[in-house]
Order: C-alpha cells, then structure tokens, then sequence
C-alpha cells in the first residue's frame, strides 16, 4: 500500500470518527482496515454488501483507540457523529424521474393505484406522478426536510421550478438529477448544470446519477470540477446495503490519493430496488427497510433512502409515510442531502491539543458533543461548554469558540 494512500485512509478515519488531529498516525491503522477503505473507494469491493463491514471495523478501531488513551493518558476525547451525540441518522431524498405519464400508461398499470386515484388519474382531475407537494407535506409533518433531484432532460423545470421554489425556501433541497452521459462526460454535466441553473436561477450543490450510473475513475472528478458540494450516487440498484461496506460520509481520492473537496453521501436503499429488483411484497418491502435502518443504527451510521416521488401513490410506493412515522420515533438526526453534508463539513472543524488542553481551531457548528472517558480520580475541566453525564456517557456540549477542555 503507498504512503499516500495510507496518509488519504487515515485522514478518512479521523473525520469518520472524530478524532482529535494527531491522536492517531497513519501507521497506527490497522492493514486490514487500509486496504478494505482503499478498495472500497475505488469501486472494488466484492464483500457481502448487506452489512456495513467496513463501518464495524472502523468502530472497533475506536474502541482500540480508546482503550490505549485511557490506559496512556487517563482520558479519551472524540467528536460524536450526529447532532446532539444522536445515535444515526437519516438523509431523505427523491429523485423526480418523471412528472406525468399517459392515460394509456395509467390503465395499463392500473393495478398499482387505490380506486379513488385511479379513477381522478383516468379523468385527468389528480396527478397521480407529480407528488412533491405531497411528499414533502409528510415530511413536514414530522419536522423533516429532505431533497429532490430534477432530471433536466425528461420534462420542463421552468414548469415545474414555480411549485417546488416554496419548498426550498422552507428548507427542502433541489439537486440535479444527473441525465444520462453525465456520470462520464464533463461536457454533458457542464450542460446539465447550465440548464439547471437557467431554470432554476441558482447552482445545484447536490447530484444524484439517474440510475445511479457511476464510474470510479472519472463520476467524482467531473462533478468536483463543476462545483457540487455532494454527490450520493454510489449504491446499487438491484441489492440493498452498503456496496461500500460503509454508510457515513467520506470525501473521495483524487487518482494520487488526495482527499477531493466533494463529499459521497453512500446510497443505502432505493424503492425501486425493493419492488423491480427484489420483487418484495409491500410487507417484505417494509421489513427490509427496517431491517436496513436497524443495520444502520448500530453502527452508528447514515440511513440514506432514495424513494421515487412518482411512486407515493402507489402500491409500496405509499409506504413512505410509515418510514417516515417509523424515523420519527426512533432517537436520529434526520436532514436532505445538503443538510446531512453541511453537517458533516462543519463537524470536521479540527480538534487539537495545546499542551493540557483541547481546543477547536476554527467554529464548531451548534449541536456539536463531545464524548468524554476518563479514569477514575481524574477531573476534567470545560470552558465555554457543559459536561453531562448520560446514559451514553459523558457529553460535552460545546457552547463556543472559546471552548477548552482539560483534563487533571
Ligand atoms: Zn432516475
């Protein structure tokens, strides 16, 4: 394995885990764990994708981290993942395939609708594919916001743009919706950002492949060199999981092992997938999407669902509210593609040790904890933060910049 490769690995592993800069070195990790990292982001991973395999070992290499702090220095600090130290997360997104279709196609898939849209559909009185309103009115019901990707190819965004401008307003994010040829050609993605741009009168931050095209050497670069702030194309379509072997966010290499400026959001669960690839019945559909958020919960992860807004009134399609119901009352941050990502960014503000104290250099975001071990008979001492003691250890809520914690 090269040095640089190593050196992009342990930078991964740091913000992963949010650890203090230099508690770790690069040659503290495990083989095992460089080599599963550096496959993986380079598309080959050919694991078992059902479990986030690599996210165990990474939380396993904490608990190593943590037990040799303890035993060394009597205390151990890190950055929680989420929001107010939640346990996991959920990032809630939809791409917008299709907006409309014909009567014809109304009828002949007539199976999948309640009697009461199909016969509005038929008339031409209800939309039955054009759901964003809809979808997002459920999400804003439980406090939740989420993103959209709109294809710039299939139908026309200046018609569409004037009904969802509200919703981005109120917090709901509009990505682009990667056309076909995006994923391996700058050309067509420059093109494809400009007509968004023109439509929509601003630069997307987020992007979705359509099909969840993607090419490890090149999808990244380009979208980095347009600008986009994310990307959360990298799942797979005909299985559920973790192609990746892991669920968190991560910034991607550059084909010399730097860290690109780009963040991947990891697909874990597309709708699609469930009913056209897996063939599920509605129930099964729902126990493996609980099934995939329980995979997701204990290690801690990113939850991130792709559920199409045409299929809401749908058979399975409809379920989306009962995930909805379900995330709500489990303990999560639950945010839309650019809210997961500007958390992510903002939670990497380094942490850094000045003689006996811990500080941030640079603004930690609100919300940010910090989880506190230390030994028996040892007192830590926080400035411009709280220590509280929870069921899950000791937090540490910063309050500000001026925050400092030691440890005596
Ligand atoms: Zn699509």
């Amino acid at each position: 394995m090269s040095t640089a490769a190593r050196a992009y690995v342990h930078g991964l592993v740091e913000e992963n885990l949010g650890l203090p800069k230099g508690v770790i070195g690069s040659e503290d990790l495990p083989a095992d764990l460089v080599d599963h990292i550096t496959s993986a982001v380079r598309g080959k991973t050919s694991r078992e994708a059902g479990s986030p395999l690599v996210e165990q070992e990474l939380n396993e290499f904490l608990l190593e981290v943590k037990r040799y702090s303890l035993e060394r220095d009597g205390f151990f600090v890190w950055k929680a993942r989420w929001p107010e130290a939640r346990p996991f997360a959920a990032c809630l997104t939809h791409d917008v395939d299709n907006i409309e279709h014909t009567r014809r196609h109304i009828l002949s898939t007539r199976r999948r609708f309640g009697a009461g849209d199909l016969i509005l559909g038929l008339l031409g009185l209800r939309s039955l594919y054009r759901n964003i309103g809809l979808v997002a009115g459920e999400e804003g019901r439980k406090g939740f916001r989420s993103s959209f990707f709109l294809l710039t190819s299939n139908y026309s965004l200046s018609d569409l743009v004037p009904s969802i401008t509200p919703l981005e307003e109120d917090g709901w994010e509009i990505g682009l919706h990667g056309d076909f040829g995006t994923h391996d050609s700058l050309e067509k993605m420059s093109e494809a950002v400009e007509k968004f741009q023109t439509a929509t009168g601003s630069s997307p931050a987020g992007v979705r492949e359509h099909y969840l095209r993607f090419d490890f050497e090149k999808t990244w670069q380009i979208m980095e060199s347009v600008g986009f702030a994310y990307d959360t194309s990298v799942g797979a379509r005909d299985s559920l999981g973790f192609p990746l072997g892991f669920s968190t966010p991560f910034h991607p290499p550059t084909h010399d092992w730097s860290s690109m400026k780009i963040l991947e959001i990891p697909l874990v669960l597309m709708d699609t997938t469930l009913w056209g690839y897996l063939k599920l019945e509605e129930q099964e559909g729902m126990a493996e999407v609980e099934r995939m958020i329980e995979r997701v919960r204990k290690v801690g992860g990113l939850f991130t669902l792709l559920w199409h807004q045409e299929a809401i009134r749908m058979r399975g399609g409809r379920l989306y509210p009962k995930i909805l119901e379900k995330l709500a009352k489990m303990d999560c941050f639950v945010s839309s593609g650019i809210g997961v990502a500007s958390w992510w960014e903002s939670r990497s503000v380094p942490l850094v040790r000045e003689g006996h104290e811990y500080k941030f250099r640079g603004t930690p975001p609100p919300g940010l904890r910090l989880h506190l071990e230390y030994s028996q008979g040892r007192r830590p001492r926080v400035e411009g933060g709280d220590l509280v003691a929870t069921q899950r250890g000791n937090l540490v809520k910063v309050n500000s910049g001026e925050f400092s914690l030691r440890v005596e």
